[in-house]
């Protein structure tokens, strides 16, 4: 389809907010607006169109959407020819008002907008105003199979699903992504194949619950068995995911810790709160002593293995004692990171029922903030230290450090991050490494 684009080498701007899946949405959109000719650019001044790709699971992702519209409007009140769009998550939730609200902007559409974004672009591009936030059939959900252009370096993520069918009384997410699909495992394949040819040597799956892959699809493969799939691929050496639900965490997943060496030594799984009567609230259908025999398992599979964490702390009618349950399953646990915040009203969400009846004081969700984070700051640094002197013979290097000239980062297969002296031709390596010093978020070492 040659567009008015192709002809002038149009640009595109996009400014991605929130998670992983959002960051993928956006090289999706951005590898399908390549065949219209658009060209991306890292300055919005010089771009014909604008695109912010929204996130909406707290406040303050909303906020961020907000102030960043402001100036690209101004741009546009100055005399910049740009069509401006909103994607994602918010444009979903709030698609109508947003357009009421902002009559500069052109283009509003949710994440089921994505596979057909050229069309709504050009659209938009005729001065007509565009909403889209109708959910797609989920019956051969169209998944992009375009790789990001922008793709580059050793580390890329692939999705395996759209869209969670849980409901977490907590999340926006069902209501902003819709129900789950699971993506044809012979089209994952065939990106992973792409990207390993393009250099691309870590995989990271990711989907709402990859753990659901495939059990609503007869004769379509379980997660575990498509992890097996990715590993057989040619060239990959590294395979993470996320985002894991300890519900639906099986003993064939953790089965696959011991047969497959590509299957990275870490992983992060979200537990939320360490009380039973905050998970019951929270609709998670696991307990404590579930989600602890869980890590027992993953940990005997493969000794060594690091997790991660996400908590919600200030849930409606979260009592100290609650709280200090989710204290102790840090340390029960042994998380070396944890995402945490304070529990975040989304409007249409179950929890905001018990919000009302039961609100957490905003400064005891702060307190109780800032001493989960305590605790895990002595914790990563205690890792981290804890390594000094020893010899990692495992770090994938992913590039130069951002901060010292002539150092260059990496991880570990238990997502350590190392810093140390060396020449960027060592990207795409994995290397050996003594460690040196122990930082809260890294290590420093030098090339053995
Ligand atoms: S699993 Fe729960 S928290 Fe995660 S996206 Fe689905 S509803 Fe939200």
């Amino acid at each position: 389809m040659s567009t008015e684009a192709q002809q002038v080498g149009r640009r595109v701007f996009i400014h991605t907010l929130g998670c992983q899946m959002n960051v993928y949405d956006s090289g999706k959109i951005h590898a399908q607006l390549q065949r219209d000719g658009y060209q991306s650019t890292a300055d919005p001044r010089e771009a014909d169109l604008i695109l912010v790709n929204t996130c909406s699971i707290r406040e303050r992702a909303v906020d961020k959407m907000h102030s960043a519209l402001g100036e690209y409007r101004r741009m546009k009140r100055e005399g910049q020819p740009v069509v401006i769009g909103i994607a994602g998550c918010v444009a979903q939730e709030r698609g109508e008002e947003l357009l009421a609200r902002y009559p500069d902007v052109d283009l509003v559409f949710g994440p089921d907008g994505v596979p057909h974004v050229q069309r709504l672009v050009a659209e938009a591009s005729t001065g007509s105003r565009v909403l889209d936030t109708d959910f797609l059939d989920l019956e051969n959900y169209p998944f992009v199979a375009d790789v990001d252009p922008s793709t580059h370096g050793v580390s890329a993520f692939v999705t395996i699903q759209k869209g969670c069918d849980n409901k977490c009384t907590f999340c926006i997410v069902p209501a902003t992504r819709g129900a789950e699909a699971s993506r044809p495992h012979a089209e994952i394949v065939a990106e992973v194949r792409a990207l390993v040819d393009r250099g691309v040597q870590e995989i990271t799956l990711i989907g709402q619950n990859v753990n659901s892959y495939g059990l609503k699809v007869p004769g379509e493969l379980t997660f575990a068995q498509l992890l097996y799939a990715v590993a057989e691929v040619p060239g990959v050496r590294r395979i993470r995911y996320t985002t894991s639900h300890p519900r639906d965490m099986g003993d064939d997943v953790v089965q696959a810790y011991r047969d497959l060496p590509a299957l990275a030594s870490h992983l992060h799984l979200p537990v939320q709160s360490g009380s039973n009567r905050v998970l019951r609230r929270m609709k998670r259908f696991y307990t404590r002593e579930r989600f602890l025999e869980i890590v027992g398992k993953l940990r005997e599979a493969r000794p060594g293995m690091l997790l991660t964490t996400d908590v919600i702390v200030g849930f409606p009618g979260e009592t100290d004692e609650d709280f200090e349950a989710t204290m102790t399953l840090l340390e029960e646990a042994d998380f070396v990171g944890s995402f945490s915040f304070k529990y975040s009203p989304r409007p249409g969400t179950p929890a905001l029922k018990l919000e009302e009846r039961d609100p957490v004081r905003p400064e005891v969700a702060s307190a109780r903030l800032t001493r989960f984070q305590e605790r895990q700051r002595e914790r990563s640094l205690a890792l981290h230290r804890s390594l000094e002197g020893t010899e990692v013979d495992d770090v994938l290097v992913e590039g130069p450090s951002r901060h010292d000239e002539g150092v260059v980062c990496g991880r570990t297969s238990r997502h350590v991050m190392v810093n140390f002296p060396g020449d960027i031709g060592l990207v795409g390596q994995i290397v050996p490494v003594r460690i040196t010093r122990g930082f809260t978020h890294s290590c420093r070492g030098e090339r053995l």
